[in-house]
């Protein structure tokens, strides 16, 4: 182990090594069984306020950085998390009982999002300048505007569980807010305590290499949601970013609402992310499209926000092919550990609950060990989804819930009476068209994506990708937290009336230094 990745158990405050004055905690590792040294300590109110406080007063001075010193910031972080080497896997392998493949291709994940946000702030439009040039002969005189988005402030980031490094200290609520020039306050998961701690000094590296006021990063430690509730009612704190369960999301929704100055908070929370299989298309490859479902439903023990936790399909031989290719493909998928006991208890319990079901008929159900998850795969009717509220829940883990449906008018309204979704699949073919065409409208309603003949695991980090969707997969439909549109959450817009050119911030001035995109008097140009 190198100097840089000793893990220490402490909380870093705007790049100091603070030791927390709560109560102690440790990793836990879910394969072996065993806890992991050394102890965390939870940080207290005092200790959040100081946070925060670091975070508030670093503002001003992180967004009038240039785009250009951000991105070389973001840059430098990617290259401090790589720096980590082997120790950065081995620990977070070691904490979240995922394999080493998937760690490495996660942390590939992590520092490609960090890229892909340096190349948005040297590309320059994400900030949407716009320029309305005075028209000082009309009746009445219109006035020299311009607007730009600027930072809302201090963000708050809860690392999410299920995704140690993609989704965690340098995940993409993180690195979406640095691009957005806004300071975090980070709330690391209590899984993976150690793994937050070696990013978290990446990043602080990144900061102090680029120079940058030490504020604009910190990382508090510690279990209890009294951290969590603290850090979202504080003042300083400007915006949420939060990735977890449908409760917590919903408790600290509240806490954000219920502030004297009530702040946005932007949680992705629970997707069932349906799967309907079309008739041509299942009557073509029920088999083909089985062996992709089952690989989907089980990737990383299915503990993915869009995992296909939801089939839907007309009742008959096609439909009774295809599961029974699901069947046999589950039947080889061994009981694999889930990232913590809490997790592995209650996707047990759903299961258990599911099996138990009067309407319900099981399909496959792994002979289940402790803390483990195994495929389980049962069946209902089209009519007994639409009168069950409760057969809308999410269970995380690898659990689906075929839904057999009388006709396309069932398989419509049980459409229509889905929550807001992450995602939604649609399996086609040529002859599915008119199908599908009657289905879309309805699916634009409920989902963030809507996917033609693929599986919703494997969310790309790009331009175009939108990880979000109405209440509850998020509490706030309009944006997405994964790809480059998710720096859109953490910026407002600012109008400047009647400036003169030496005050205007520089990329409204009418002679700017690099060109970029702006909207001028209402036409794209980089002149
Ligand atoms: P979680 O229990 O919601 O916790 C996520 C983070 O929020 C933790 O840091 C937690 O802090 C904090 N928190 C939770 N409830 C809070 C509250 N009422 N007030 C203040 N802070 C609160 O999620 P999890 O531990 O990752 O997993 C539990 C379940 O969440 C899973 O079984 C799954 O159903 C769901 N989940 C969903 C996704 C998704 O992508 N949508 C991802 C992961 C998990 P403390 O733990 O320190 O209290």
């Amino acid at each position: 182990m190198s100097m840089t990745s000793i893990i220490t158990g402490q909380a870093l405050i705007g790049g100091r090594n603070v030791m927390g004055n709560g109560a102690s905690f440790q990793a836990f590792d879910p394969s072996k069984k065993q806890a992991i040294e050394p102890a965390f300590h939870a940080v207290d109110a005092q200790q959040i306020d100081q946070a925060c406080r670091l975070a508030q007063a670093a503002f001003d001075l992180f967004r009038a950085t240039s785009d250009e010193q951000r991105a070389v910031f973001l840059d430098t972080i990617a290259q401090q998390i790589l720096a980590l080497g082997d120790d950065l896997i081995v620990r977070a392998m070691t904490e979240s009982g995922l394999p080493r493949m998937r760690l490495e291709g996660e942390r590939g994940r992590t520092v490609n999002q960090l890229k892909l946000f340096a190349d948005l702030l040297r590309e320059g439009s994400w900030c949407d300048a716009r320029i309305d040039s005075a028209l000082p002969e009309r009746q009445p005189p219109r006035p020299d505007l311009r607007l730009r988005m600027i930072g809302l402030g201090p963000v708050a980031v809860f690392a999410a569980s299920n995704f140690p490094l993609a989704f965690s200290v340098a995940g993409g609520d993180t690195v979406s807010a640095f691009a957005a020039g806004c300071p975090v306050v980070l709330k690391a998961h209590s899984a993976h305590p150690g793994t937050s701690e070696l990013v978290a000094r990446a990043i602080v590296n990144a900061v102090q290499i680029c120079a940058l006021p030490a504020g604009v990063f910190s990382l508090l430690t510690g279990t209890g949601n009294g951290i969590g509730q603290t850090l979202v009612g504080h003042p300083a704190i400007q915006a949420v970013g939060f990735t977890g369960s449908r409760q917590g999301g919903i408790a600290l929704m509240k806490v954000a609402a219920a502030r004297a100055q009530p702040i946005p908070l932007y949680a992705e929370m629970s997707s069932i992310n349906p799967v309907f299989l079309l008739p041509q298309a299942l009557a073509a490859r029920a088999e083909e499209i089985a062996s992709g479902f089952a690989a989907s439903l089980t990737m990383g023990v299915g503990q993915f926000c869009t995992n296909p936790g939801v089939v839907l399909a007309l009742k008959g031989e096609d439909f009774s092919r295809f599961y029974q290719r699901a069947v046999a493909v589950l039947a080889d998928v061994p009981c694999a550990t889930m990232l913590t006991s809490g997790i592995a208890g209650s996707y047990q319990r759903g299961v258990q609950n599911l099996a138990g079901h009067a309407d319900i008929s099981v399909l496959a159900k792994a002979q289940m060990e402790e803390g483990k998850g195994g495929p389980a795969l049962f069946m209902t009717t089209g009519g007994a989804f639409l009168a069950q509220e409760a057969l809308h829940e999410e269970m995380f883990g690898p659990a689906s819930l075929l839904v057999e449906c009388d006709d396309m008018d069932q398989l419509r309204q049980i459409a229509e009476s889905l929550e807001g979704q992450l995602t939604a699949t649609v399996q086609m073919d040529d002859g599915d068209l008119e199908q599908a065409q009657q289905l879309l409208p309805i699916l634009e309603r409920k989902v963030g994506r809507i996917l033609v003949n693929g599986f919703p695991t494997g969310v790309e980090v790009a331009t175009a990708m939108v990880h979000g969707g109405p209440f509850p997969a998020t509490s706030d439909g309009r944006s997405s937290s994964v790809g480059t549109a998710a720096i859109q959450r953490f910026l407002r817009p600012v109008s400047y009336q009647n400036f003169p050119q030496s005050l205007l911030p520089a990329v409204l001035r009418d002679e700017p230094e690099f060109k970029i995109w702006r909207r001028r008097d209402g036409a794209l140009t980089k002149e």
